[in-house]
This record gives C-alpha cells, structure tokens and sequence, in this order.
C-alpha cells in the first residue's frame, strides 16, 4: 500500500472531509450570531466529484476519513455518499461528526450504507445550558440521536465536549458519569482560535491539564488507547470500560504526530487547521485533469503540509470559521 508523507516525514492517512459549511446550530465557539454567508451549493463538490478525489487519496495512502461540516447530516443524500465511499479501495475507517440533531432520523440508514462510527457534540447536558451554548439546539433530540447510534451500532460513539470556563466546566464530572452509564467515549477539547467566534471564545479556554488532575482525584485513571487515529490522548477509568480523550492543541499540541489534512466543501485542501495554506482542488476536477495529474497534485499540496500550528504566537490569524475547514 502506498504512503503519502509529508515534508517532516510524517505519514498523512487521514482526511477530514467537509460535505457542507452549513449548520443547523451557532455554537459560541464556532460561528459567529446571525451568519449566513454560506458557500453557494454550486460551489460544493458533488458527490461524484467527491468520490473521484476521496478515491484518489486513498490510491496514495490515506486510510481513514471524516465526514464533518459544518454539520454533514444537513446535506441530503448522505448516507449515498457513505455508500460511495465505503466501498472504495484504502478506505479502512469511515466516520462522521455531527451535533446529532438530525442523527435519530438518520442513524439507521448511514449504518446500512457502510458508516463505521460517529462522533458526537455536546458540551452540556443542561438543556437550557446546551440551547444557549449552540444558539437554539434541543437537547432532547441529540440524546435520542445517541441512543440511535447505539442502537444502530455506530459505536464507539464517542463525545465531543468542548471545555469552557464560566460556561461547561462545572459539568465534567456529569459528563463522565453519563458517558460511563450509557458505555460513550468521551473527548475534552480545548478551544481553539479558529476565527472571530473562536477568538472570542479563547476567552473561556479552559487548560484540560488541570481538568486531567480534578478527575485523577475523583476516579483512577489508567493510560489508554483508543482507535480512532486521532489527536487525543486517553486514560480509562480503572475497573470501567470509559475511555476519556484529551485534546489538547493549546496545552500540549500534538503537531509533530499529526497525520492529516482537511478537505473543504468547495475542494479547498487545508493542509493545517493553524495556517492559511490551502489548495484549490476543484479547478483540478472540473478542469479534465487525469488521475495520475489529479494524485501528483495531491502528492504537491501534502508537501507543503506546515510543520505547525501557531494558535499561542499569533491566535488571530485564521480568519475562517471551523464550519468552513471541516472541524
Ligand atoms: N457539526 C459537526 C459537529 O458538531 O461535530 C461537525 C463540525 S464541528 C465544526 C466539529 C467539532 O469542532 C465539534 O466537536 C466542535 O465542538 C469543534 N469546534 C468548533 N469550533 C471550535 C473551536 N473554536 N475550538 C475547539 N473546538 C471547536
């Protein structure tokens, strides 16, 4: 199989793949109040564009994929799209992240088409809390898109909290016990500077080194790992199954191991979450290219890949939202 390494000599194998920069929530962190400058669906790649280039990354060596957003499920037709690319040659690892609004309707129909595991956001368990942080959401309807995805056996399930001080942090401890009776994973994020709403929410940046040793006191926590391919660092909680993540890109950044780059809705490729680099695949796909110009081009662009992220140095300059580079 074939291995696509960076400049630094590290192996990029996984891609997260935006389908979508629309959401159906505005959490604080992400996008700012009231934003509507969307890309135009035109701009999107279709799925058959998709298909082709997701097909030709993993020719040259990536092996899992994201679909991320935005918030994917508010795209029609996905679980095609799974459908499309479970079935391509390389692909090891499908998964989806989603806020779970509409995960109840869809579960069923993503685990018949190939989806291997979702990852979930829910920062509260409050459910006046929760529609304030994500700007109107229900909480009712992500717990019962959890209970789908269980059901439907997209598991692990893992859930992604990000840790807020003022806002969040006081539920930590609710989280973990919640995750431990219904058998999720759980993830703690630290904000990050990822344009204006998550500029101003680095306000709230909650340093989850201390939110580690709050929960060392509580529980016994043992070194773990977890599939996934991911940045966070696990314990688990001795004598349970849980398994808590870490991510940490402020605390403790995890640049040097990192194995992947972020493809836009429009076909943008981001090669860091930290930097403007990016290059413009559509033009590629809609120009004639070949495949094996299309998979030099990608071969290119993962060269340039930058060897880190610069969120303490300079923390305001990505201007783009989160919803636009696939979080
Ligand atoms: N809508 C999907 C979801 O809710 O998971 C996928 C896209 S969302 C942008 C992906 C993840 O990025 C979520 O877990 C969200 O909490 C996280 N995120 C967004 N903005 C962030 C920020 N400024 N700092 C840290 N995490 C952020």
């Amino acid at each position: 199989m074939a291995d696509l390494t960076d400049a630094f000599g590290r192996r990029v194998e996984y891609l997260r793949l935006s389908v979508t920069d629309r959401c159906d929530l505005r959490c604080s962190y992400c996008m700012p109040k009231g934003f509507t400058d969307f890309e135009e669906p035109d701009d999107w790649l279709t799925f058959d564009e998709i298909e082709r280039l997701i097909g030709a990354f993993a020719r040259i060596g990536v092996r899992r994929v994201r679909i991320t957003g935005g918030e994917p499920l508010v795209r029609t037709g996905i679980p095609e799209l799974v459908r499309r690319l479970a079935r391509l040659p390389g692909v090891e690892d499908l998964s989806l992240s989603t806020n779970g609004t509409h995960l109840a309707r869809a579960a069923a129909a993503l685990k018949a088409a190939g989806l291997g595991r979702v990852n979930v956001s829910l920062d509260s368990l409050d459910p006046e809390r929760y529609t304030a942080i994500t700007g109107g959401g229900r909480l009712r309807r992500v717990l019962e898109g959890l209970d789908a995805a269980k059901a439907e056996g997209l598991e692990p399930v893992k859930l992604n909290m990000v840790v807020m001080a003022g806002v969040n942090e006081d539920e930590v401890p609710a989280m973990v016990e919640f995750c431990l009776a219904r058998g999720f994973t759980l993830r703690l994020i630290e904000t990050m500077p990822v344009g204006a709403a998550g500029l101003a929410a680095s306000g709230r940046y909650v340093d989850l080194q201390a939110v580690r040793a709050r929960l060392a006191e509580r529980y016994e926590l043992l070194p773990a790992l977890m599939s996934g391919g991911g940045p966070a660092r696990y314990v688990q909680v001795a004598g349970t199954p849980l398994k808590i993540g870490f991510i940490t890109p402020i605390s403790q950044h995890f640049c040097a191991t990192c194995n992947r780059v972020r493809l836009g809705a429009d076909g943008t490729l981001y090669l860091c979450l930290g930097h403007e680099d990016s290059v413009p695949l559509r033009p590629l796909l809609r120009g004639g290219a070949s495949e094996a110009a299309l998979e030099e081009a990608l071969r290119a662009a993962i060269a340039m890949k930058p060897e880190r992220h610069e969120f303490r140095e300079k923390p305001s300059q990505i201007v783009r939202f989160m919803s636009m580079t696939g979080g």
